[in-house]
């Protein structure tokens, strides 16, 4: 008999008729004598439409109105999950954040859990109810209701599994496992039966959204075993792993991860002296905004140019603060873009593999797309290129990594 954390994104319980089918679900787990903690996230499309509503009454809402307003999306869920649960005859308690207690920082609408309280649900489970855990939410220390940044319910799932020691923590979500790419974006994506948590952890911060970046960095720290599956189609889906399996050579990609929602800063012209880029990135990082890649170039002449990006909706922001460093450097001129994509490839493989990047150069070349910046790292490559050419960018590096496989998509 095991201790399974099992969690339910927001299309898997995006009606009634889906709540009841994972409530048939976990009976079944129930049934093979397993103990179940659940974790589900707010109906699909339901904290965007909160965010909405929000965004009629103010502009820029406080942070902890927004987790006020945000936490009640999960709440809904958790409830309707345990009469779904009781009305099957099981024994079942749903719980909020604040309950449990999930205890976080107080960095309202992306906070950090600093630990869990797991009194009350070993006692549940000891009794032999099903404990079901609203996603996404906690308190602070002030009794505050804090949110973990969008995607956190899967960071609950991990935090609950590590404080749990439960054997197994499964994300189930629309798709049936962690594919080489999106597969809503390249047909030919394939399922990967397991990836290491090093490259899941590169793909998440790259920009593939099936699992929220911190529940990867928890679930490697804690060792906790994690698999992602499909709530719709059984299937073994994709289990998480310490080691890259050595059973089968190692591809030098795993994945290709890609991200749409950047923006493009140079500012030209300034001095190529000492100090210089903290001078430039030094007031953007105090304006609070994330500096993804970064390029300086010095030319002959003596001046330089550094080239960032960040989040498009920090563009505007980031503009203002390049205008003022502008003035203060004599620089030349400051120029934004924001019809940029970046597209990475990842995989441990590169490790052992050499003309990994120049193989991705000449691909990118071959299909006649420009390549506007390049950074990389042990175990990936990222170019940042004009948005229109992402899905073509993603599919040619697909095939030419070998890759593809047959379009096996099972989704929603
Ligand atoms: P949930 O609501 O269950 O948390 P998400 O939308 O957060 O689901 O994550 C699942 C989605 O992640 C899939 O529908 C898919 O489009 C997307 N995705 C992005 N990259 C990948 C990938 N490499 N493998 C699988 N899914 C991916
Ligand atoms: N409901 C939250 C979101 O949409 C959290 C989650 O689903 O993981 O981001
Ligand atoms: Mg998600």
């Amino acid at each position: 008999m095991s201790l399974i954390v099992q969690k339910f994104g927001g299309t898997s319980v995006g009606s009634v008729e889906r709540i009841e089918s994972v409530a048939d679900k976990i009976a079944s787990f129930r049934d093979q004598g397993h103990s179940v903690v659940v974790v589900v996230s707010a109906m699909s499309g339901e904290t965007n439409r909160l965010t909405d509503l929000a965004q009629q009454v103010q502009q820029s809402p406080t942070p902890r109105e927004m987790d006020v307003l945000l936490s009640t999306g999960e709440q809904v869920t958790t409830a309707l999950l345990s009469m779904a649960l009781i009305k099957r005859g099981l024994s079942a308690k749903s719980y909020n954040g604040r309950q449990v207690k999930i205890v976080t920082d107080s960095a309202h609408t992306k906070a950090r859990i600093k630990h869990i309280d797991d009194q009350a649900i070993h006692a549940d489970l000891a009794a032999g109810s099903v404990v079901v855990v609203a996603g996404f939410q906690g308190v602070d220390e002030e009794g505050n209701i804090t949110t973990l940044g969008r995607g956190g319910s899967d960071t609950t799932a991990v935090a609950l599994a590590a404080a749990l020691k439960a054997d197994e923590c499964q994300i189930y979500t629309d798709v049936d496992g962690v594919y080489t790419t999106d597969p809503r974006v390249v047909d030919s994506a394939k399922r990967l039966n397991q990836i290491t948590f090093e490259e899941m952890l590169e793909m998440a911060s790259l920009g593939s959204k099936v699992l929220q970046i911190r529940s990867v960095e928890f679930a490697g720290k804690y060792q906790v075993p994690l698999r992602v599956l499909s709530s719709f189609v059984e299937g073994p889906g994709t289990l998480i792993t310490l080691e890259s399996d050595n059973n089968m050579e190692t591809p030098a990609v795993s994945g290709i991860a890609f991200q749409r929602d950047e923006a493009k800063l140079t500012i030209k012209g300034i001095p190529d002296t000492p100090g210089v880029a903290s001078k430039v990135l030094g007031p953007v990082s105090d304006a609070n905004i994330e500096v993804d890649v970064i390029v300086q170039n010095a030319a002959a002449d003596g001046t330089n140019d550094i080239t960032f990006t960040v989040a498009r909706n920090d563009l505007a922001r980031a503009a203002d603060v390049l205008e003022n460093v502008k003035q203060e450097l004599n620089a030349v001129e400051v120029l934004t873009d924001d019809a940029i994509c970046k597209v990475s490839i990842v995989g441990v493989g590169m490790r052992s593999h050499a003309g990994v990047a120049s193989k991705m150069f000449a691909t990118l070349a071959e299909l006649s797309i420009n390549i506007q910046l390049i950074t990389t790292s042990e175990i990936k490559v990222s170019v940042v290129l004009d948005e229109k050419y992402m899905e073509l960018a993603v599919r040619g590096l697909h095939t030419a990594f070998g890759l593809d496989g047959e379009p096996v998509l099972a989704q929603a």
